[in-house]
C-alpha cells in the first residue's frame, strides 16, 4: 500500500518534472530529422480560434455565393495543407492571456498570465527561437499590427515580469539585435511618465534607422537595421482596424513584403507577423472588423507563400491563434439554423471609428436616438421602420423587389430598438456616470454601450454569437506548409509549437 503510494508520488514527480521541463510531448513529435529550414514564418493571429478563421470563410463564401446552396470558400490560410489543434492554457489558467500564449509559441515553456519570457517565479528568462535564430546568423523580423512593445511580439525578445512595463520592454526592443520590427510603434517610448529617455532615440544609437512615411518605408533598402512604424497610429501605438485603413498607411501585407525584401539573406531568416487587432475587436465582439483583419492577415500570409514559391524547399509557414477571443460562434440562438453573413458587408467602419463620431455626438445640443439612428444606418446599415413602412416592404419584397428584400433585412424589430434605445441612453451619459452593476457588464463589457449593442444586433441578425468581453480556453488551429510542415499535424500543446519550429529550424 505505502510502496504503491510512493510510486504514485515518484511517478506524478516525473510528469511534472517533464510537464515542467517542456519535454513531454504527450505523444506528438518534436523532432524533425530532414534537412533545415533556411527560412521560417511565424504568423500568429492574436485571439483568432477556428471560428475566427471559419467565420472568415463563411462571410466571403457569403458575399460570393452564386446560389442558396453553401459553397465554402476557402482562403490561403484554411487551404494549407497540414492542420493542427493546440491547447493554450497558461501555467495558472485554463484561460491564457497573449502574454504567457506568446512566450510559449516563442521559448517551448508555460508561464502565468501577464508575464513576457520568463518562467511563472518570474526569476528565469526565457529564450526564444527568434534569438536562437538571430545567435545563429539568421536575421529576424517581427511584425505587428498593435505596438512593437505589446505582449505577442515583446514575447519574442523580452524579458520582463509584466506586460505592462512597456518602457522596459522597449529597451530591450532596441537592444534586441534584431534585423526588422514594423506595424506599430514603440508604445510609452518616453516611459509612463514621459521622463524617459526616447527609445527611438535609443534605437538610433544602436544602429537603427526609424521611418514613418509610407514612401520612406517603401524605399527602405537592406543593409541596415530598421523600425517601421506605420504613419497612423492609435491611443496605444497601434496600427488602425484594416476596415478604417487610409492610403497613406501600410498594410500588414506590405510590411510583411518589405520585411521579406529586407532580411533576404544566404543565412536565411525568421519573422514573426502578429494580426494583433484581430484579437481587440473579438474583444469589443465586432465580427465585421474581425473579419477584416483576418482578411488583412491573410493577405500577409500570401506575401509569404509568395516568397515561398521561389523557394520551397527551405521555407516552412505556420500561422496559429494564441487563443481564442470572445467565444464566437457560427449560429445565434435567434437565427437558429441559417446564418446571413451578408448583413455585415453593411458596416462601413469599425466600433472604435464609430466611437468617436458618438463622442462627437455626445458633445452636441440635440442628443436625440432619433437624430443618432440615422448616423447607425449610414454605418452600419441597421434600420428603422413605421408599422405601415414595414408592411410596404414586406409586400415589396415578396414581389421580387430586391433593394425591399435588403431593406427588410435590416430593419430592427421592436425588441432590437427597445434594446438599442436603453444603450443610446446609456452611452449619452458621461462614463463615470454610467451603471457599474453586474447586469450592464454583461450587456455592454465596458465598451460604449451603444457601437457594442449595435454591433451585437447586427451579429445576431449574421447568425453570429459572442459569449465573452474576454478570451476563451478554447483549443486554436495551426495550419502549416512548406519544410518539415508534417511535423505539426495532430493535437497538441502550445509548448510542442515551439519545440516543433526549433527543431525544423535547427536551433535545438
Ligand atoms: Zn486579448
Amino acid at each position: 500500500m505505502r510502496k504503491s503510494v510512493w510510486r504514485k508520488i515518484g511517478l506524478a514527480a516525473l510528469v511534472l518534472v517533464l510537464f515542467v521541463s517542456g519535454a513531454c510531448a504527450a505523444g506528438t513529435n518534436n523532432d524533425w530529422g530532414g534537412a533545415k529550414a533556411k527560412y521560417v514564418f511565424m504568423f500568429i493571429g492574436d485571439g483568432m480560434g477556428l471560428q475566427q478563421i471559419i467565420a472568415a470563410d463563411v462571410y466571403r463564401s457569403s458575399i460570393e455565393a452564386a446560389g442558396p446552396v453553401p459553397a465554402l470558400k476557402k482562403m490561403e490560410i484554411s487551404s494549407f495543407p497540414v492542420q493542427g489543434m493546440v491547447t493554450t492554457y497558461s501555467s495558472n489558467s485554463f484561460i491564457t492571456d497573449s502574454a504567457p500564449a506568446a512566450t510559449t509559441l516563442a521559448s517551448g515553456y508555460k508561464t502565468d498570465n501577464g508575464v513576457i519570457g520568463m518562467d511563472p517565479s518570474k526569476t528565469k528568462k526565457l529564450t526564444t527561437v527568434a534569438q536562437m535564430a538571430r545567435d545563429k546568423g539568421m536575421k529576424v523580423g517581427v511584425l505587428t499590427s498593435v505596438s512593437l512593445n505589446h505582449a505577442t511580439p515583446a514575447s519574442f525578445y523580452a524579458s520582463q515580469p509584466s506586460r505592462n512595463d512597456y518602457y522596459e520592454i522597449g529597451e530591450q526592443l532596441v537592444g534586441s539585435d534584431f534585423d526588422y520590427f514594423a506595424g506599430g510603434g514603440i508604445h510609452q517610448h518616453t516611459g509612463k511618465d514621459k521622463d524617459r529617455k526616447d527609445l527611438y532615440e535609443v534605437a538610433k544609437e544602436k544602429g537603427y534607422q526609424v521611418l514613418r512615411t509610407r514612401e520612406e518605408i517603401l524605399a527602405a533598402k537592406p543593409g541596415q537595421k530598421l523600425i517601421a512604424v506605420n504613419p497612423v497610429l492609435d491611443g496605444s501605438n497601434a496600427m488602425p482596424y484594416d476596415m478604417d485603413r487610409t492610403e497613406k498607411e501600410l498594410s500588414l501585407a506590405e510590411f510583411t513584403r518589405k520585411g521579406i525584401e529586407l532580411l533576404d539573406n544566404p543565412n536565411g531568416f525568421f519573422m514573426m507577423v502578429e494580426g494583433g487587432k484581430i484579437d481587440w475587436a473579438c474583444h469589443a465582439n465586432d465580427a465585421a472588423t474581425v473579419i477584416c483583419d483576418i482578411f488583412a492577415f491573410n493577405d500577409a500570409v500570401k506575401e509569404a507563400i509568395a516568397f515561398a514559391e521561389k523557394h520551397p524547399d527551405e521555407t516552412l509557414i505556420v500561422v496559429v491563434g494564441d487563443h481564442e477571443t470572445g467565444g464566437m460562434s457560427i449560429g445565434f440562438a435567434g437565427t437558429q439554423y441559417e446564418t446571413f453573413f451578408e448583413k455585415i458587408a453593411h458596416q462601413k467602419e469599425s466600433y472604435e471609428s464609430f466611437d468617436k463620431k458618438i463622442a462627437e455626438f455626445r458633445k452636441g445640443e440635440e442628443k436625440t436616438f432619433e437624430k443618432m439612428m440615422p448616423m447607425i444606418a449610414d454605418s452600419f446599415g441597421l434600420r428603422t421602420a413605421t408599422a405601415d413602412e414595414r408592411k410596404a416592404l414586406e409586400e415589396k419584397a415578396k414581389a421580387g423587389d430586391d433593394a425591399a428584400r435588403i431593406a427588410l433585412s435590416m430593419t430592427l424589430s421592436d425588441l432590437e430598438v427597445e434594446e438599442l434605445r436603453a444603450a443610446f441612453e446609456n452611452s449619452m451619459l458621461e462614463k463615470k456616470e454610467r451603471p457599474k452593476d453586474e447586469a450592464t457588464f454583461l450587456l455592454y463589457g465596458g465598451y460604449d454601450p451603444l457601437s457594442v449593442k449595435i454591433t451585437h444586433i447586427l451579429n445576431r441578425k449574421a447568425g453570429i454569437g459572442w459569449t465573452s468581453y474576454a478570451h476563451t480556453g478554447a483549443p486554436v488551429a495551426l495550419f502549416a506548409t512548406g519544410l518539415g510542415s508534417e511535423l505539426y499535424a495532430g493535437y497538441y500543446d502550445n509548448t510542442d509549437v515551439a519545440w516543433k519550429t526549433m527543431s525544423i529550424l535547427g536551433v535545438r
